[in-house]
C-alpha cells in the first residue's frame, strides 16, 4: 500500500472530505438496479419472483440503513429474505460462513474459500460476482455522471477548503469518473479503496493539523456517517432519491453555516435525523 498522505499538504483551514458513488456520483442506482439485481435474479433462476427479489435487493443494498453494504453481505441478506419468504436457496449456510468468517470480501477471497470448501454456493456467488463486475464496466460515460449542482458546490467549496475524495471505488474508476465530468480539478487528493478505510484515511489527514470542527464529510451513506463520527468530524448527508435537493442545500444553508462554526449542533442534528428517517 504506497502512502497517497505523505505528499498530501494542509493549505486552508478547513477540510472537505467528499464520498463518489452516490454522493457525488448518480452511479448507485444504476449498477444496483441494472446489474446486481438482475443478475442475482438471473444466478439463482428466480424468474418467477424476480420483481420481489429485486424489490428486496434495492432495499438492502440503496434504500434502508444497510445502504453501502458490501455485495457478499446485500447477497447474503437478500437470500436470506427469499429463502425465509419466497421459495428455498440452497447452500445458504455456505455464503454466511463466508461473510462471517472472511475479514476480506472479495473476489479473491471468495475463491480462497472455494478452494477451500469446493462449495456450489460459493462457486454461484463468485460466478454473480464476476458477471456483475463485467455488465459495471460495461456501463457508458452517460451511466456514470455527477448528480446535478455537484461542480458548483466544489467550485465554492475549493475557496475555502481542501478538498479529498474519500471513496471505497478503486482510485482508477474515481479518477476516470471525476475526470469525465470536469471535476478532477477541485480534490487535492483521491483516496480510492486501496488507501484504506474511511475513518483510516479521515485519521491520516486530521493529522495534517486540522481542527475537526473544520472538517466535513458528506456522505450518502450510514458507513459515511459512522467513519466521520469516529473521527469527531461533523457529516453532511446525500440523500437517496433527493440528492439534487441534498447538494442544494448544502449550497444555500449548510456549507455557509459549516465555515461561520454554526453547523455542529441543531443543524447537523436536524439532516441527520432526516438522512435517517429517508433510510428508514
Ligand atoms: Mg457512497
Amino acid at each position: 500500500m504506497g502512502d497517497i498522505f505523505e505528499g498530501f499538504e494542509k493549505k486552508k483551514d478547513y477540510l472537505v472530505c467528499i464520498d463518489s458513488d452516490g454522493c457525488a456520483m448518480d452511479t448507485m442506482d444504476i449498477k444496483h438496479i441494472r446489474c446486481f439485481g438482475p443478475g442475482m435474479v438471473q444466478e439463482w433462476e428466480l424468474w418467477k419472483w424476480e420483481e420481489e427479489a429485486k424489490f428486496i435487493w434495492n432495499k438492502v443494498s440503496l434504500y434502508s440503513m444497510t445502504r453501502g453494504i458490501n455485495r457478499f453481505k446485500g447477497l447474503y441478506e437478500t437470500l436470506k429474505y427469499v429463502n425465509e419468504h419466497i421459495t428455498p436457496v440452497e447452500g445458504l449456510p455456505d455464503l454466511e460462513y463466508f461473510v462471517t468468517d472472511s475479514g476480506e470480501l472479495s473476489n479473491p477471497a471468495l475463491r480462497r474459500y472455494i478452494e477451500k470448501t469446493d462449495s456450489p454456493m460459493l462457486k454461484k456467488c463468485l460466478h454473480w460476482s464476476e458477471m456483475v463486475n463485467a455488465e459495471i464496466s460495461q456501463l457508458t460515460q452517460n451511466d456514470r455522471l455527477a448528480f446535478p449542482g455537484v461542480r458548483e458546490n466544489l467550485e465554492l467549496i475549493s475557496r475555502r477548503a481542501d478538498i479529498v475524495v474519500v471513496s471505497s471505488a478503486t482510485p482508477e474508476a474515481l479518477r476516470e469518473e471525476w475526470e469525465n465530468n470536469g471535476i478532477l480539478q477541485y480534490p487535492a487528493l483521491i483516496c480510492g479503496q486501496d488507501a484504506g478505510s474511511k475513518s483510516y484515511c479521515i485519521g491520516r489527514l486530521l493529522e495534517k493539523g486540522y481542527d475537526q470542527e473544520k472538517v466535513i464529510m458528506i456522505g450518502d451513506a450510514p458507513g459515511d456517517m459512522k467513519a466521520a463520527k469516529k473521527c469527531g468530524i461533523l457529516f453532511y448527508p446525500i440523500e437517496v432519491r433527493k440528492e439534487t435537493r441534498s447538494w442544494e442545500k448544502f449550497r444555500k444553508e449548510a456549507m455557509e453555516a459549516f465555515f461561520g462554526g454554526s453547523y455542529k449542533g441543531e443543524m447537523e442534528e436536524q439532516y441527520i435525523r432526516s438522512f435517517e428517517k429517508n433510510l428508514a
